[in-house]
């Protein structure tokens, strides 16, 4: 008896084996194809057509490489091109729902890009009123008279951080603050003083997947009966849909959401549409020139000498010949960053220090709430 009750233990530990045997092939699987389907589409949207088999090979061996440290927890994706969210390894891996949701509120992991802790402070002005221009004529009389008239208490402020704005401005940066508390202050009004938020803007994703055939008002429609309600939906809109490559039946989208239908679309994992599942992250987009690499500009509009791509050379980075040599930034080279450390591509988000900054800053203004 009591062996036959080993036997079963045993089929059942082996079974189990199996079966997380199985698991981790398809984890693996699933983790080289994203990173396939996001290189091929970054040969699309990026300047860099000319995508060699190494490239392609290089990946794929960083991707398996990553998967042998599969326990470690991955600061960013293995191959810098995919966000781990969209691989959809949080939801095959089985990670408790708790630990899925539990990271959804504290970090913003975009696509071909960083993962970027999310801070729990949030940021008001303190302006003069319309009226009182002449009197707050300067960020440091608005900030005397401001901690004259309101003490933090009154409105249980934990303040991170001061700092001046424009217009005779004051920045208040604080964890969590009850700002409809302080706009109902009496005596900040009394001197003159109104609190002034920054509208932020809804949250951006990028869907891969999705079917090539679907129209931007069949994206939006079908994806909010398939995944959300109407409520969740209300405020959904397509904003960009790539180009199919040749052959392929799918193309990638970008859509604009509430935070609230972010979450919930994180928290599955993936969005369905039609008969497909579609991998999704994260996207934050820094306004970049791919000409001269600079920021705040496209290369249509590009005044500057082209360049500089890989080796910091003046031609542009498609046509570089040394495409394989050593990468070197060329804003990172001009700002002198920490010798030794301009060795990636300026477009590398995940390398670059001054690309990552943008992002971050272009971050504090999308809400993930
Ligand atoms: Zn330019
Ligand atoms: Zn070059
Ligand atoms: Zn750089």
């Amino acid at each position: 008896m009591s062996r036959m009750l080993l036997g079963v233990k045993l089929a059942i530990d082996k079974r189990t084996q199996i079966e997380s045997a199985f698991r981790i092939c398809k984890e693996a699987f699933l983790e080289v194809s994203t990173v396939l389907i996001n290189v091929i589409e970054e040969r699309a949207t990026m300047s860099s057509t000319n995508l060699s088999a190494g490239d392609i090979k290089k990946v794929v061996v960083e991707a398996l490489n990553g998967w042998d440290r599969q326990d470690e927890p991955k600061e960013k994706s293995s191959c810098g091109v995919c966000s781990r969210r969209a691989s959809g390894r949080d939801g095959v891996r089985g990670g408790t729902y708790a630990s899925v949701a539990g990271s959804l509120g504290s970090e913003v992991r975009v696509s071909r890009g960083p993962t970027v802790e999310l801070s729990d402070t949030a940021s008001f002005l303190i302006m003069p009123k319309e009226n009182m221009r002449d009197k707050y004529n300067s960020s440091k009389i608005t900030r005397e008279t401001l901690c004259k008239v309101l003490k933090p208490a009154d409105c249980a402020l934990k303040i991170r951080k001061l700092t001046n704005a424009r217009d005779g401005g004051v920045r208040i940066e604080a964890y969590s603050p009850d700002i409809d508390k302080v706009k109902a202050h009496p005596a900040l009004a009394g001197a003159g003083l109104e609190v002034r938020e920054n509208k932020k803007l809804n949250p951006r994703i990028i869907i891969h997947g999705v079917p090539k055939e679907m129209s931007a008002d069949e994206i939006r429609s079908e994806l909010i009966a398939q995944n959300l309600d109407e409520y969740l939906g209300k405020e959904l809109r397509t904003i960009y849909i790539f180009k199919p490559k040749q052959n392929k039946q799918t193309v990638s989208c970008i859509l604009e959401l509430q935070p609230a239908a972010r979450k919930a679309l994180l928290r599955r994992g993936r969005i369905y549409l039609r008969y497909a599942s579609c991998t999704f992250a994260d996207y934050v987009r820094v306004v970049q020139c791919y000409r001269c690499l600079h920021f705040g500009h496209i290369a249509g509009d590009c005044k500057n000498e082209p360049s500089r791509g890989h080796c910091a050379g003046a031609h542009e980075m498609k046509d570089c010949a040394r495409r394989e040599l050593q990468l070197k930034c060329s804003n990172c080279v001009r700002q002198h960053i920490s010798q030794g450390d301009t060795g990636h591509s300026a477009m590398d988000a995940t390398s670059c220090p001054i690309l990552g900054r943008k992002i971050k800053d272009r971050i504090a203004y999308i809400n993930y709430d």
